[in-house]
């Protein structure tokens, strides 16, 4: 199944992938999803804010046990984040199915929309709105970088913006959540273990810097005449890497938008977009803070820590380690558990007080969000395993 979805949205330059939400890459990627679900005779449920749900047995009768991930990707990214936690959900509804299990409630399979926020800036999109953290009319006025707003990307997609928001009725029939990942840290490549669960998601937030300045000639404008607000945006890069050592923390700058972004001009407006996270809420805003002093800031996102639910989280590890104990050198004993600085669709519905959990799998390099992303076959297959484990235990 990776396989088949390795060519969709690679850019052949880098062997990256670009999937924005609502572009053709995504709408071939959804397509492959139903597809997927059809032939395996699972009910399918586009809902009203664009995520998808394959369903074995039917969840209004009783809420179900919940798997996936999202298809969307980073600009720029690998193959594993997302992808493999909705080829590993179909996965393991096979490997039960091929042994004759009955599941006593449903198991769904959950591909969620524009995760990764690429295309329009806010992180776990689908999630947030059938949650109702963020309101739908904020973000059908989120804009791209074409300045087409949501409404309107979603409108040329034939779907209904104005139906976008809290979905209650698509929540209820979430009994519990787990989405497998691949790991984007060394954690268990260092612990030399195959697969982990999540213990807790670090708070993090996304913010928008404007730096104003005056747009001029480059060559007739002097020194001493310029307002260039370069100058401010260099500042702030170097002042997030010395706070976020400060504070023990992670802060980045990865994206700017330049006007008129001309070589042979000083520009009148930089607007860079800052990435904080760390395992303490209060050190993350301790930076911004710092860092916002006398400049022109607004919050895009934020999502507090998320401290996935303890009794679950020690069930899940309990069946990790079942599952696996022929491949591990730890046996039968519980997975390993560990944090993650990443955020996840998984961490917005245990935020919003669905049981939730997550399963890492091994990724040697710890690299993600790049092409050089990658988790070896096997590690794969263990994490099939793995999940299919957790399904049984929580279905039976
Ligand atoms: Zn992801």
């Amino acid at each position: 199944m990776l396989d088949e979805l390795s060519r969709i949205g690679r850019d052949p330059a880098t062997n990256g992938y670009v999937r924005d939400a609502w572009s053709p890459a995504d709408e071939e990627l959804r397509e492959w999803f139903r597809q997927e679900a059809a032939r395996r005779g699972l009910g399918l449920h586009d809902d009203r804010n664009g995520n998808l749900w394959a369903w074995w047995g039917d969840p209004d009768r009783e809420p179900g046990v919940v798997t996936g991930s999202h298809l969307d990707s980073v600009r720029q990214g690998g193959a594993f984040d997302g992808p493999l936690g909705v080829v590993s959900a179909f996965h393991a509804l096979d490997l039960l199915k091929g042994k004759g299990f009955t599941p006593s409630r449903p198991i769904g399979v959950a591909c969620f929309t524009d995760e990764e926020g690429a295309r329009f800036g806010v992180p776990c999109m689908g999630s947030r709105l059938l949650t109702g953290v963020l309101d739908p009319g904020r973000a059908r006025g989120l804009t791209d970088d074409d300045g087409a707003t949501m409404a309107e990307v979603l409108r040329a997609a034939g779907r209904r913006p104005d139906e976008l928001g809290r979905d209650d009725e698509t929540r209820a029939r979430i009994g519990v959540f787990v989405e497998l990942h691949v790991e984007q840290g060394r954690g268990l490549a260092d612990l030399d273990e195959p697969v982990g669960v999540a213990s807790a998601i670090w708070p993090h937030g996304r913010w928008r810097f404007d730096f104003h300045g005056e747009a001029n000639h480059a060559g007739t404008t002097r020194l001493e005449d310029r307002d260039d607000p370069m100058l401010d945006y260099a500042r702030a890069v170097l002042q997030a890497r010395e706070a976020a050592e400060k504070h023990g923390i992670v802060a980045t700058f990865g994206k700017v938008r330049v006007s008129p972004n001309n070589a042979n001009a000083v520009p009148g407006l930089v607007s860079a977009w800052l990435d904080a996270r760390g395992g303490a809420e209060q050190a993350v805003r301790a930076l911004v803070e710092e860092l916002s002093d006398g400049r022109s800031v607004s919050e895009e996102s934020w999502t507090p820590v998320v401290d996935f639910e303890v009794p679950l989280r020690d069930r899940l590890a309990a069946a990790v380690g079942s599952a696996l104990a022929d491949v591990r050198a730890a046996g039968r004993r519980p997975a390993p558990v560990l944090p993650t600085g990443a955020g996840h669709d998984a961490g917005i519905l245990a935020a919003a007080g669905v049981p939730a959990a997550m399963l890492f799998v091994r990724n040697h390099t710890g690299v993600s969000h790049s092409p050089k992303e990658h988790a070896e076959a096997d590690d794969c297959a263990h994490g099939v395993t793995a999940l299919a484990g957790v399904l049984e235990e929580l279905a039976r």
